[in-house]
């Protein structure tokens, strides 16, 4: 990874690269490529995104948010329209299911600009050796 140098790029916001999905050192470059993919570096700055790794962070994220804001939703819809149990299928659950997929992407590009910004690097375990001791 490339350390950025202070005074050549200053510190973004994670929230606005994130949600864009831009490169977390110069906001311009593009972070994915296809849905979800991580490029292997930024074409602006060259920045090497090998550290960027959010796992299963964004589909957390999603599942949580779209769960709490599709499940009010939803409720709304059933005890105001109180609709047949079809159109929740036909409609309601798709919905939310198309509404998951579509924050993946917001999220991915935030975690790795969080990643960047606080220089997360994956953990170094070491035994002591002293198990069972
Ligand atoms: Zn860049």
């Amino acid at each position: 990874m490339t350390d950025p140098t202070p005074a050549e790029w200053p510190r973004l916001s994670t929230l606005s690269t994130g949600l864009r999905c831009r490169c977390p050192r110069c906001g311009k470059g593009p972070l994915l490529k296809g849905l979800l993919t991580i490029r292997d570096a930024c074409p602006v700055c060259g920045l090497d995104y090998g550290f960027a790794e959010p796992a299963d962070g964004p589909a957390f994220f999603a599942m949580s948010a779209i769960g709490v804001v599709g499940m009010i939703a939803f409720m709304a819809f059933e005890f105001t329209v109180q609709p047949p149990i079809w159109v929740h299928f036909a409609v309601t659950f798709p919905l939310i299911a198309l509404a998951c997929v579509l924050v993946l992407r917001p999220f991915k590009g935030w975690l790795v600009s969080e990643q960047y910004i606080h220089k997360a690097a994956p953990p170094e375990w070491e035994s002591i050796g002293k198990h069972g001791d």
